[in-house]
């Protein structure tokens, strides 16, 4: 479960500019598919709509065959895991901050997710935010370690969509590197929309749709794209 369907989809923020001119594709359960463009072209408006953020003005929206609209906001967020390009943390414990939105998940799947996301190290310990109150226990966390720690989040929601909005693309080369094998691990076989702005991260993706002037400028394998030049 979790095909995710865009139907000729019509959005404009302000009724002078059309962001999305009629925007169709599917996420099949389980596949990848990757939102590439320009800056502007409109993917995070993708992603603030499949969340329901606004609605759209024209066409259809659909979670397994199901209009968004008739879904509660309540279970279109439960159902929609989330990565977005800087994780923000509270300022409490990393262990929290996996456990977020999920007050009685199981002490034990939440060490589970913190090992798979290589961050058992330092679940006891708090983000940067807090060091002047609480001393040696702060830990100022890197980029790559604040998206692993949304990733163990992410581990524990186990939902059936993922969303990954530019989740690495903050991080230096190496780092991004060992994220997006994190992320690989986590959206293999999960229904997975992932916004990108370069063609390179998004190499083994079902299909690479590339968003320009409110259409679809291409859409292919990385293969079908790099061979239309
Ligand atoms: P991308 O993610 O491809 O860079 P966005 O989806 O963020 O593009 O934005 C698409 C266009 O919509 C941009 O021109 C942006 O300025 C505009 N936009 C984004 N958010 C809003 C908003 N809340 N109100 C009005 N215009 C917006
Ligand atoms: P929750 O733990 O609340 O069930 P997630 O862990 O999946 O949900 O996180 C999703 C969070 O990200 C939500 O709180 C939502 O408001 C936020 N979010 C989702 N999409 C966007 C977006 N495009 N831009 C900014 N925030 C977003």
């Amino acid at each position: 479960t979790g095909r995710v369907e865009f139907r000729d989809v019509h959005f404009a923020y302000d009724p002078n500019r059309q962001i999305l001119k009629g925007v169709s594709f599917e996420v099949p359960a389980g596949k990848t598919v990757a939102i590439v463009g320009p800056s502007g072209a409109g993917k995070s408006t993708i992603s603030r709509l499949l969340f329901r953020f606004y609605d759209i003005q024209q066409g259809a929206i659909l979670i397994d065959g199901q209009d968004i609209r008739d879904v509660s906001q309540q279970s279109l967020r439960g159902a929609i895991g989330m990565v977005p390009q800087d994780t923000v943390l509270f300022n409490d414990t990393i262990a929290y901050n996996i456990r977020y939105g999920r007050v009685n998940a199981d002490e034990e799947d939440v060490r589970k997710a913190a090992e798979l996301a290589q961050i058992s190290g330092f679940i006891q310990r708090l983000p940067d935010g807090y060091k002047a109150m609480v001393g040696e226990r702060g830990l100022k966390l890197s980029g790559g370690e604040k998206q692993r720690v949304a990733i163990a989040r992410t581990i524990l929601k186990a939902p059936p969509i993922l969303m990954l909005d530019e989740a690495t693309s903050a991080l230096d080369t190496q780092t991004e590197q060992e994220i997006q094998s994190a992320l690989d691990l986590v959206s293999k076989g999960r229904t997975t929309l992932v916004i990108a702005h370069r063609l390179s991260t998004v190499i083994s993706a079902d299909e690479i749709i590339v968003l320009a002037d409110g259409g679809i400028a291409e859409r292919g394998t990385h293969a079908d794209l790099l061979a239309q030049g």
